[in-house]
């Protein structure tokens, strides 16, 4: 049946609400991840874009106060007067600002004409120091020199440090009371403080993340590949332009979250006494895939507890629907029983939910009414078969009716047309043999005229019986009309036939027929002829026997008359 082929009611519904139970946990785990992508995104942003800002910070905090330091001493009023006295008293001085930034690899007074008066240490005094862009703008105004790597000092100076030593050049004019340079106090900030600040960042911070300090040409002076130049000048002019902030860039193939600081920018050049200007910009990165690697830890489990909801809500799905199908199933059930099985006629009531109860209600009324017309129909069925019974008898009483002689209660001449069709077609199949025999009352007209009319149907009556009484029951005995009577007698030749007459000529001619007090006697004459394998029917047999009956009256009455057989007739015709 194609109701089959449908599917179930727990099925629909298990597979509608999976269906929802997953697009609300994809949604649910889609957004949980998306916001905790964004947040570890913004927070990593946040914390990069703190580092750079501290190592700014730091960097810009030092320079400036080496500055300031180098410009308060050179500028310092006592101090005037020593300068051009004796270099230890000057060495003395340079040990003090040593003492105080341990960070300076050198510190020097260089008098104007280029040569080192004192050094720390009495390093690099009396050597020349013309051309270098310290000490020529130095001579004029205080100055800040980008980081360089050492030429001499390098050699001069013992390192722990395998890098190349790098310096920071400061330097500040020295003048006298009327303002006329006598001198330049230089200091060469070793580059290690940097290092030094970057390392403690870097171990406070998070692994994998670095940190890098550009030059105004976007250079590296501090990070693993010194001079390299890893940012376009478009992300360089940005980083510039906006001070600080946050960008997502691709370096060496690997995406990097970067935030960005810059420091020693100069804002204020032209104060003497300020920031140097040197426009350095600090980058601290960590890779992205390192950054979203515990959103993934997240989202693996997200999406296990979502695929567990998931399930849970299939599997409640199902067995909600297969529940909710039971009232259902069983009253599909009862339905069946009831088709086949007259006696299983209630319905089994569903108090499950409303619905089904009020389905219940409505199937019931339905089966009442339907029992209702059943009865009906089946009453009806009975009546009509009664009927149908009682006319039945009726037309087979008329049937018969119609068939029998009243009188004698024998066949009439219509009775005796079926017996005689048969008895025909059997002679004629050559099968048995059919006598005709047809009996006469002789001078019935006088027993009507001496006795009356009754008593002439009581003779009709008691030679009927007679001859009726005298032959086979298979044999057929009719009343024609009158006082005459047709036998058939099957199974029989001519002359067993012409016998039989001569048999019942002799009865009737004895019989004592009573009635009304009275006795009376009777004869018949009889004409006897057989079916011939040429008669057409059997009238033409009964003819013959009657024209024997007609020979027989004229012979005298009371005998049989006996036709010759067709072939006889013909042959003697
Ligand atoms: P035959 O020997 O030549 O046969 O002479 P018959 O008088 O018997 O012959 P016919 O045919 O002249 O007379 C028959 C009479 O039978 C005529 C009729 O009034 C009478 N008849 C016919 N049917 C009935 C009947 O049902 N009841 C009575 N009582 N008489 C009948
Ligand atoms: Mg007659
Ligand atoms: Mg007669």
């Amino acid at each position: 049946m194609s109701f089959r082929n449908r599917l179930r009611f727990e099925h629909q519904l298990a597979a509608l609400v999976g269906v929802l139970c997953l697009a609300l946990v994809a949604a649910t785990v889609g957004g949980a991840i998306w916001l905790e992508r964004q947040s570890a995104v913004g927070l990593a942003e946040d914390r990069l874009a703190r580092l750079a800002v501290g190592m700014a910070e730091s960097l810009d905090a030092t320079v400036r106060e080496r500055f300031r330091e180098i410009q308060v001493v050179a500028g310092l009023v006592p101090l005037r007067e020593r300068w051009a006295a004796d270099p230890s008293m000057t060495r003395g001085i340079l040990a003090a600002m040593h003492a105080t930034a341990p960070d300076y690899a050198w510190l020097g007074f260089v008098t104007p004409d280029g040569h080192v008066r004192a050094g720390t240490e009495g390093m690099l005094e009396g050597m020349a120091m013309n051309g270098r862009a310290w000490f020529e703008t130095g001579s004029t105004r205080p100055t800040v020199g980008d980081v360089h790597e050492a030429a001499i000092l390098n050699r001069l100076l013992v390192r722990i440090d395998p890098e190349p030593l790098r310096l920071v050049d400061l330097a500040a004019p020295v003048r006298d009371a009327g303002g006329r340079v006598i001198g330049v106090l230089a200091g060469h900030l070793s580059w290690d403080w940097a290092i030094r600040v970057r390392r403690r960042l870097l171990d406070d911070g998070l692994p994998g993340t670095d940190l890098w300090v550009l030059d105004r040409n976007g250079r590296v002076i501090l990070g693993p590949r010194l001079g390299v130049a890893p940012f376009d000048p478009v992300r360089l002019g940005a980083m510039t332009e906006e001070g600080r902030g946050t960008f997502a860039a691709t370096i060496a193939g690997e995406t990097q979250l970067a935030g960005f600081a810059s420091a020693a920018k100069g804002e204020r050049s032209e104060n003497a006494i300020g920031d140097p200007g040197l426009g350095w910009i600090v980058v601290a990165m960590r890779p992205e895939a390192q950054i979203l690697a515990p959103v993934h830890h997240s989202i693996h489990a997200l999406l296990g507890l979502g695929a567990g909801i998931a399930l849970l809500g299939l599997a409640l799905a199902w067995s909600l629907g297969y529940r909710a199908a039971a009232p259902l199933r069983r009253m599909t059930a009862a339905m069946g029983r009831i088709g086949p099985d007259t006696d299983a006629t209630t319905l089994p009531r569903l108090d499950e939910a409303q619905e089904f109860a009020a389905v219940a209600a409505a199937l019931s009324a339905l089966l009442g009414r339907l029992g209702a017309v059943e009865r009906e129909l089946s009453d009806a069925t009975l009546r009509s078969t009664r009927v149908a019974a009682f006319y039945r008898r009726q037309i087979e009483d008329l049937r018969q009716a119609a068939g029998t002689d009243m009188l004698t209660g024998l066949l009439n001449r219509r009775g005796f047309a079926g017996p005689a069709e048969e008895a025909f077609e059997q002679a004629r199949a050559g099968r048995r043999g059919v006598a005709v025999l047809v009996a006469d009352i002789d001078h019935f007209k006088r027993v009507n005229d001496q006795h009356g009319h009754d008593a002439g149907d009581a003779v009709i009556r008691h030679v009927g019986a007679l001859l009726a009484e005298a032959v086979r029951g298979s044999d057929t005995v009719a009343r024609f009309g009158g006082e005459e009577f047709v036998l058939l007698l099957v199974g029989l030749g001519l002359s067993e036939a012409a016998h039989i007459a001569e048999r019942l000529c002799t009865a009737v001619r004895n019989a004592e027929i009573a009635h009304g007090g009275r006795v009376m006697a009777v004869t018949v004459s009889i004409g006897v002829a057989t079916v011939s394998a040429g008669d057409p029917d059997i009238e033409a047999a009964i003819a013959r026997a009657d024209a024997a009956l007609y020979e027989a009256k004229a012979r005298g009455r009371d005998r049989v008359g006996v036709a010759a057989a067709r072939e006889e007739a013909e042959r003697a015709a």
